[in-house]
């Protein structure tokens, strides 16, 4: 089974950021179909891609945030 990923800009959220701001993770450099390269943050599903556009969070760090207001 293959799973999909959903891709976004780096950069692509509120606050312009082109790296994780808690952990500082680098996007993905990913080649482009037309030549040269885009940098881009993968998400595991929708859900996650639009988060990242509002608060600039990779998916490790989404993920750790949820899990900790999921506790109780
Ligand atoms: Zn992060």
């Amino acid at each position: 089974m293959t799973q999909a990923l959903f891709g976004v800009v780096a950069g692509n959220n509120k606050f312009g950021f082109t790296d994780c701001p808690i952990c500082h993770r680098k996007p993905e450099t990913l080649p482009k179909q037309e030549g040269g390269t885009l940098d881009m943050f993968l998400f595991g599903d929708t859900l996650s891609s639009r988060e990242y556009q509002i608060s600039g969070l990779c998916q490790e760090c989404q993920d750790d945030l949820f899990k900790e207001t999921d506790d109780g």
